[in-house]
Formats: C-alpha cells, structure tokens, sequence
C-alpha cells in the first residue's frame, strides 16, 4: 500500500481533479470502510460533490461487524442516501451498484423514455480515501484487472470507460479524496486498520487504542485468541489496558532480555492479527 502524505497542495490538486471528472458522469459511488464509515469519509464530501446524485458503498463488510453494519445502513439511509454494504475483494453484493446508479436518475431516464429518448449507460464515478477499496472495486466491476492498487494522486492517465453490464459505464480511475484529520481518533482508527502508515502514529499507541476499543466492544474474541484472564473494569485506567497489551506479549513470546514485554513486537503482532481477521470481525465506530 502507498501512503500519502496529504497538504493543502494535494488537497486542492485532488478536489480539482474529482471536479473535472464529476462533469463527465452522472452519479457518484462513494466508497466508504463499513468497520469505520464516518472516520473513512471524506469530511467535504458534500461540498465537493455539488449535488451530484450519489449512492454509498460501504466495503470492506466481510470484515465489519454485521449488526454495527445494519445500523450504519440505517444511518445513512436517514440521510437519505441509497447505501449498500459490500466485499469488493470477492465481490459480493456489488450486482446491485448498476441498480442503484440506474435508480439514482430514475426521473431523468423516465422523462427521457416519455419523449422516446433512448437513454445512454449512466455514467459513473467511484471516490474515496486512499485504501478503502476502490482499485479493488472497479476491477471486481469491470470483471478485469484495470486499475492498478495503490493510490498515486497527481498521476493522471488517459481516462477510459468500463462497461458494467450494459446499462452502466464507469470511470477506470477514482476519484482520492482525504480523510479527516481533526479528530485524532480518526487518525487512530485508519490506521488500526491499516490506512494510515504506522511511521505517522506509533505503533504502540494504535495498538493501545485498538486494544481499549476491543477490550469494550469486543473482548470475547480476543480472551480467546491470546487466552487472557479478567476483562478490564476501568477502560479509562491506561495501565490496565497496558496489562493486557503485556498479556498478549507474554502470550506471544514478545519478550526482551530480563523478562520484560517488547511491546512494540506486541503491538504490531496484535496489529497484524487483528487486520488479518484472526480475531472475527470488528467495527471500530458505530452511529448509535
Ligand atoms: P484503494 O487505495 O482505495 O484503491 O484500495 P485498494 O483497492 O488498493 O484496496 C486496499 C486493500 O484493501 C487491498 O489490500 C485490498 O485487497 C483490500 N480490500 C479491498 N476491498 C476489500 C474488501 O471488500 N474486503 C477485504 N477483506 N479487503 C478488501
């Protein structure tokens, strides 16, 4: 995966690019991960955007917790977008993408059959952050290898149309956007899934929070992949989460001359393990 390191230059060279390509389609599949939909969005989506119908992708589903996921698709629906959950690594639930897209201009395509108008494929756009899938989505759509993995903002090429069955046409290169940077547990929640490089957060920290959040939320799975004893009583108690991270060492072998637990070998295994779906499924924020 490639990392980047985004400043105001990138910013405004990005939302310029998505700009030019947004007055060449129709709708717009805004991907999000479904583990973590607000944290993975971009937070001037609707600005950039300017009204473009949009549907929401939440990716990545076999990995997210399934309940957490049901009520994210509440969430958005709310808002009053068409949204579905998909895995776009095997493809599943990606049929209904073209349904949508077809749905998202059902006025326009009705009054252009009303007037004997024989309508065109809609064109259509995928835009998201870097790592939450949409190389891997437009592949699975196209049903080839089209886009290379790995994000390169400012890299352009020539732009071609996929056809996805016969009533939808999408762009072969998506639309990067950044995430958020305010909150720092965004940042702490990207790069517990992997999105943000580790040389930018230490890699103790996101495992502190990761473990924190799972101690809460998700403390069966993982007392029974490192067999550890009590759950924490106080999450807000730093050294009992820290008590955890050293059981998981211990259990892990991660351990330095005079008996001491390496965290840091700890963290980036339990970090590991975790992004390998070792521990089930998790989502690591939830609308509710
Ligand atoms: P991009 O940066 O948005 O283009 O993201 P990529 O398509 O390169 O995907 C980033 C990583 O996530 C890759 O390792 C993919 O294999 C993985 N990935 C993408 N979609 C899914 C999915 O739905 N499920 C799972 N488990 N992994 C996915």
């Amino acid at each position: 995966m490639m990392t980047i390191q985004w400043f105001p230059g990138h910013m405004t060279r990005a939302r310029r690019q998505i700009q030019d390509k947004l007055k060449l389609i129709d709708v717009v599949i805004e991907l999000l991960d479904a583990r973590l939909p607000l944290s993975s969005r971009n937070p001037m989506i609707d600005d950039i955007l300017q009204g473009k119908p949009r549907m929401i992708v939440l990716n990545k589903a076999d990995l997210a917790d399934s309940t957490v996921t049901r009520e994210w698709m509440e969430f958005f629906k709310n808002e009053g977008h068409l949204t579905i959950a998909v895995d776009a690594s095997t493809g599943l639930g990606i049929k209904e993408i073209p349904i949508l897209a077809k749905q998202l201009l059902k006025e326009k395509i009705d009054r252009q059959i009303a007037k004997g108008i024989n309508p065109r494929a809609v064109r259509a756009l995928i835009v998201g952050i870097p790592n939450v899938g949409k190389s891997t989505l437009i592949n699975r759509l196209a049903g080839r290898n089209i886009a290379a993995t790995g994000d390169r903002p400012g890299v352009t090429k020539g732009q071609q149309w996929i056809k996805v069955g016969t009533e939808m046409e999408l762009l072969d290169t998506p639309g990067i956007l950044w995430p958020k940077f305010e909150d720092q547990n965004v940042g702490y929640r990207l790069a517990v899934t992997g999105a943000i490089k580790e040389e930018i957060l230490n890699v103790e920290d996101i495992a502190f929070f990761a473990v924190k959040y799972l101690s809460k939320y998700y403390w069966s799975p993982m007392q029974e992949r490192f067999d550890l004893g009590e759950q924490p009583r106080d999450f807000d108690n730093p050294d009992e989460i820290v008590s955890v991270m050293e059981a998981i060492g211990r259990k892990r072998g991660c351990i330095v001359s005079g008996g001491r637990v390496d965290l840091e070998k700890a963290s980036s295994l339990l970090l590991r393990e975790l992004r390998a779906g070792k521990m089930g499924t998790f989502s690591l924020e939830a609308p509710y």
